[in-house]
């Protein structure tokens, strides 16, 4: 078996939820334990990003696709990298279906994400129908490839991937630990055709109703190297302890 050096991370996506108060929360969570062996990253609403202290490791939820000007509304990665960004979460199934981003945008953040030197978090997954009808990988390939596409296989070295199926997020349906290994594996093997160095070392998060109480026994599928957190991430303590479980 090829040896790798990943690294636990556990991503908290907040989405439109959280209040100032929540920060202070979190933030003093985060400061009374040790977590060694994992990298816990918040990423809340944009306006809250200035409010988190330098010690927390802060992601922001989108980013332009565009680099300045006049686009009314929208948050640049330079904007973002000076609030603090080091990651930014990517193509997240709900920008994907509520703003209509398409793989292609999706490809384009990422680029230019990566020459701004912040780590993407780039989502996918799939629907549930995709999963029945029995094309779930050449689905799951084809949102990789486009990204594969426009950065390069090398690229991927600086890349986080987040495993999202669509009908886990949000519905309390998490996919079992062996659907989540299945995955994860596919998209290493995917990845290995191109370079088995970087398909064997690039993080792959999973995303989908992760608790405290199912998040240890989805981290220790063999290529399942943290999660992406929206719901639990809201309680401090329970995202303590989904922290915790990747800790180990
Ligand atoms: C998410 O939206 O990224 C997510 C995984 O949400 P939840 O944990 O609430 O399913």
């Amino acid at each position: 078996m090829q040896t790798n050096s990943r690294r636990s991370m556990v991503a908290g996506n907040w989405k439109m939820n959280g209040d100032k108060a929540l920060v202070k929360q979190m933030q003093n969570v985060l400061a009374e334990v040790s977590l060694d062996n994992m990298d816990a990253v918040i990423c809340p609403p944009f306006p809250f990003l200035g409010l988190f202290a330098d010690n927390i490791k802060l992601g922001a939820q989108n980013m332009s696709q565009f680099d300045s000007g006049a686009h009314t509304g929208e948050v640049s990665v330079s904007i973002l990298k000076e609030f603090g960004c080091s990651y930014i979460i990517i193509g997240h199934s709900e920008r994907r279906e509520d703003n209509f981003e398409s793989d292609d945008v999706v490809a384009i953040k990422v680029e230019k994400a990566l020459n701004a030197g912040l780590t993407p978090i780039l989502c996918f997954g799939e629907p549930e129908k995709i999963r029945e009808d029995g094309s779930l990988f050449s689905y799951i390939a084809a949102q990789l490839d486009a990204v594969l596409q426009q950065v390069g296989i090398a690229q991927f070295a600086n890349i986080v991937l987040a495993y999202e199926p669509i009908w886990a997020i949000g519905t309390g349906k998490t996919a079992s630990p062996e659907q989540a290994q299945e995955v994860h594996a596919f998209v290493r093997g995917h990845l290995a055709k191109l370079d088995s160095d970087i398909a064997a070392n690039i993080v792959i998060l999973y995303g989908g109703s992760v608790k405290g109480s199912n998040a240890e026994e989805l981290f220790s599928q063999e290529d399942v190297d943290g999660g992406l957190i929206g719901g639990a991430s809201l309680n401090p303590e329970d995202f303590l302890s989904i922290c915790q479980a990747a800790n180990q």
